[in-house]
């Protein structure tokens, strides 16, 4: 009889990510015919804008089907460049630019040129459920700091001060935040930049994947436009996905220091090479062109933010804080008295809706419902969460 196969002790600590598998598992029910409402994935249900889609298809016509280099297609690293210089504020060259399968690989590559056993990654929490499964894959500790719904899920710069130990290596900034919809502002940010003044051995990775989806009042700052003095310490990751509805394409990218960036790419080159060719072809039309496609469809997710915000704060037991960004909601809902699994459980069981519990972002009090859907769908999501609500 062979040796049963016995999986690494990193794949043994693996989760595989809940967002996906909730979204696929709502897929496959209403494949089977059950009727399902997802508020699940924070996934735009617009199509990708018709001159990015048209740029692709001409460059897999004229012959962008072969290897590129592994970092990205020059043209789109510039592009990349002179977009985070002159729409963000961060002087930026292409060789500080790595065009990624999307955020996360970003995030992974990242992390695994870092990172390793010894360190530790600062989260404030509650955060998105992938960073601390990657900062563990790759050997680092990870150090929640918790902010609470009360104090609008802020990071407050004395608690960011208590926190950093000689072994902090790398605090995660994710604005607009998923789960929370937080928005930092420019003065929290000031506030963050101080107290790494003072440690000058702890990176910053800002994820600004939400940067165009903003409530009214608030604007996105990209932490290495406000603290210039710490760019060699900054790396901004990014994508196409969430502002110019482009989930699938999976193109992402990592900017900051040359010689980080330069391993990253290393890593890269030897795991996935580049990104799909004649993808990044889309994308450099996406990023160069006018930004009318993107603001259309933040207009369109503030209104559905306002409706599913302003329809969760109308359930009695639901307490919510307007989100600010993104596109989700984190209500607290704990007073119906289930953990956030069993609720999410019961929810899909008794009436068909998919959402995702809190426990995966680090709140077991609250859920997260998405309002990337059609305003439809938002409301019948609403319903359906009001009747199981009130049978508890
Ligand atoms: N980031 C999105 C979400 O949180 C997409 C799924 C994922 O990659 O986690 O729903």
């Amino acid at each position: 009889m062979p040796a049963p196969l016995t999986l690494s002790a990193r794949a043994q600590a693996l989760q595989p990510s809940l967002t996906l598998a909730i979204a696929a598992k709502a897929k496959q029910l209403r494949s089977e015919g059950r009727d399902i409402c997802s508020l699940s994935a924070g996934e735009p249900d617009f199509d990708t804008p018709a001159f990015i889609r048209t740029a692709a298809a001409e460059a897999l016509e004229s012959g962008h089907t072969r290897y590129g280099p592994a970092a990205g297609e020059p043209e789109l690293r510039q592009a990349i460049a002179t977009k985070l210089s002159a729409e963000n504020g961060v002087s930026t060259s292409s060789d500080q630019v790595l065009v990624t399968n999307g955020g996360k690989q970003a995030l992974y590559n990242l992390f695994q040129v870092l990172l390793g056993p010894g360190d530790e990654v600062l989260l404030p929490s509650p955060y998105w459920l992938s960073y601390p499964e990657l900062a563990q894959l790759a050997g680092a500790s990870v150090k929640l700091l918790p902010s609470d719904a009360s104090a609008g899920f802020r990071l407050r710069a004395e608690q960011l001060d208590a926190a950093i130990t000689p072994a902090s290596k790398l605090l995660v900034l994710n604005s607009p935040s998923n789960p929370t919809g937080m928005v930092l502002s420019r003065a929290d940010l000031e506030a963050i930049a101080a107290v790494l003044r003072r440690h000058p051995h702890v990176a910053v990775v800002c994820d600004e994947i939400y940067e165009f989806l903003l409530a009214p009042g608030h604007s996105h700052h990209s932490f290495a436009a406000v603290a210039p003095d710490l760019a060699d310490r900054i790396f901004i990751v990014n994508g196409f996905a969430k502002g110019w509805a482009m989930t699938g394409w999976r193109i992402g990218w990592l900017a900051g220091p040359r010689a980080v960036v330069a391993a990253a790419s290393a890593l890269q080159s030897q795991s996935t090479s580049n990104v799909c060719s004649f993808a990044q072809y889309g994308a450099l039309a996406a990023v160069s062109g006018p930004r009318d496609c993107v603001i259309a469809m933040a207009e369109q997710f503030n209104q559905r933010r306002t409706l599913l915000t302003e329809g969760l704060q109308a359930i009695a037991g639901v307490t919510l804080r307007a989100p600010q960004g993104a596109f989700y909601a984190f209500p607290d809902v704990s007073a119906y008295g289930l953990d956030s699994m069993a609720l999410c459980r019961l929810l899909l069981e008794e009436v068909g809706l998919a959402v995702v519990p809190g426990v995966a972002f680090g709140d077991d009090r609250c859920i997260r419902l998405s309002c990337a859907a059609s305003p439809t769908t938002i409301n019948d999501g609403l319903g359906r969460l009001q009747r199981c609500l009130a049978t508890l």
